[in-house]
């Protein structure tokens, strides 16, 4: 078995966990080349720069309380970032609510419906479920009245597919991820009034953000990768070869390696088709992204809010401002990223500037903007892959996948898309470094431990 210092490693993507692992590995002395298939490094963490304007796709901060995961970025990002405070909000049934909810928003709700939501508690005691979908785990955990009003339709006009046909896993791991505070106990009803009604909610854990936008974070670790001679070729697609049990080549248009290992943190399922084997049914959803720049003021002060009404075409909006002011031109224009998902190649990503009227009409009728004036220019994104989707039958083709490929012996899967994992950066920050501590190991450096790996082996 080969090992990362017995030739050149080839890392496929350009993302989070691509760069790292490529970072820590040409720390510890291995030759590295990083392919990557966009112009841009960063993968779904990039962001995109237009007039003086920069929109990361949808908002990205980091937050982590993993100990060698800060001393990474504290090492990587050097001060060049600021801490702040998350504000987020819901806007449900023409009104705009704090997200995760406050107190003081709980009695605004429609009073039937809060009325209606304590019975369902209660209820919820008596009645046995059998989870094996969304639906099923959400009415469990929050009960029917709270399911039709805000889950069902959320997560349809989300996914785009019935909350009947999806894993109950995307429920456990959405509704945390747009927490994201352990202090914060939402895990069911019950929970969230306990936590609500006792004010333990005051969600000021402080996220961290560079201050020229995520795109700065990436740029500083690939100036680290080829600092030391490590090689980054983007704007072209990576292609494998293998034979007996081993990925013997990989392609970046005209150029190809022999590598030691691979480290594929590009769709499994292409990882599975290059390598002729059956690629079994794991679909990502598409994202399209309207990068709105407006010459005015908002009247919301969110970091990003959700839009689960389906009478509005974007599930989300976040506004880079009030992650830094260094992401707009001036103090009087804002850039708006409004997220709406779909499938790649459907008629809405192949037709997507047609929805820019669209856009813009919905963010009048939200109330965040006066009028169609005051839009100066909106740049229409289209981002692959951005999530995994969680279909009802998704653990055993992972599975089947999975077992496919363990059988090349220096293939390796790495971070949200080649593991097909709905994460956030601080994990692929995390597997990428135990990848390496494991590769090291491998190659007979156990020495080298995650600390180490964190803080930069001088
Ligand atoms: C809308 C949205 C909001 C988010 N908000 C947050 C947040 O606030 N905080 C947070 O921590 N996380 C957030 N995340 C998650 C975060 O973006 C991911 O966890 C992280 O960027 C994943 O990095 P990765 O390297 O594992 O995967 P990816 O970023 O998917 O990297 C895979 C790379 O492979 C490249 N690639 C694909 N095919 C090929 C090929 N054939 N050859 C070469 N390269 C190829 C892709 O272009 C990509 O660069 C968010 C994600 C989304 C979509």
């Amino acid at each position: 078995m080969s090992t990362v210092f017995d030739g050149t490693v080839v890392i496929v993507g350009g993302g989070v966990a691509g760069l790292v692992s490529a970072q820590l590995l040409q720390e510890a002395g291995a030759q590295v080349v990083v392919i990557e298939r966009n112009e841009t490094i960063g993968g779904l963490a990039r962001s995109f720069r237009y007039d003086g304007f920069s929109f990361d796709c949808g908002p990205h901060r980091f937050h982590t309380e993993n100990p060698n995961v800060k001393a990474y970025l504290d090492r990587v990002i050097q001060g060049d970032g600021t801490l702040f405070p998350r504000r987020s909000e819901v806007y449900f049934q023409g009104k705009y609510y704090r997200w995760p909810l406050h107190p003081k928003n709980l009695v605004q709700l429609p009073k039937p419906m809060a009325a209606r939501a304590g019975i369902d508690l209660v209820a919820n005691t008596f009645k046995e479920y059998q989870i094996d979908n969304f639906e099923q785990y959400v009415l469990r955990q929050y009960g029917p009245t709270l399911y039709e009003h805000f889950f069902r339709g959320y997560s349809e006009k989300f996914l785009g597919i019935h909350p009947r046909e999806t894993h109950p896993d995307w429920a456990k791991v959405g509704i945390n991820r747009a927490i994201i505070d352990d202090k914060l106990q939402m895990q069911n009803l019950a929970q969230l009034v306990k936590s609500t009604l006792t004010q333990f909610n005051k969600v000021e854990i402080p996220f961290l953000y560079p201050t020229e936008g995520m795109q700065q974070a990436w740029e500083k670790v690939s100036a680290i990768i080829e600092a030391r001679g490590g090689r980054i070729l983007s704007g072209v697609g990576a292609r494998m070869e293998g034979q007996n049990g081993r990925v013997t080549k990989v392609w970046a248009g005209e150029e190809s390696f022999e590598p030691s290992v691979v480290i594929w943190t590009a769709p499994i399922t292409l990882a599975m088709s290059q390598l002729g084997l059956e690629v079994p049914h794991l679909p990502y959803l598409g994202l399209l992204l309207y990068n709105v720049a407006v010459e005015c003021d908002i009247p919301r002060r969110y970091q990003w809010c959700y839009y689960g009404a389906d009478d509005i075409v974007f599930n989300r909006i976040s506004v880079p401002r009030f992650f830094s002011e260094s992401t707009v031109p001036d103090a009087t224009s804002t850039g708006l990223c409004v997220e709406v998902t779909c499938m790649e190649g459907d008629a809405r990503w192949e037709h997507a500037e047609r929805l820019t009227d669209w856009v813009v009409d919905d963010l009048v009728k939200v109330g965040l903007i006066p009028n169609r004036r005051v839009v100066h220019d909106v740049w229409v994104e289209r981002i692959p892959e951005s999530y995994p989707i969680y279909h009802k039958h998704y653990p055993r083709d992972l599975e089947q996948a999975r077992r496919g490929l363990a059988t090349f012996e220096n293939l390796h899967l790495a971070g949200r898309t080649g593991m097909f994992w709905y994460n956030n950066m601080d994990h692929s920050i995390e597997n990428a470094m135990q990848l390496c501590k494991r590769l090291l190991r491998d190659a007979g450096r156990a020495e080298i431990e995650e600390e180490t790996l964190a803080a930069g082996i001088a």
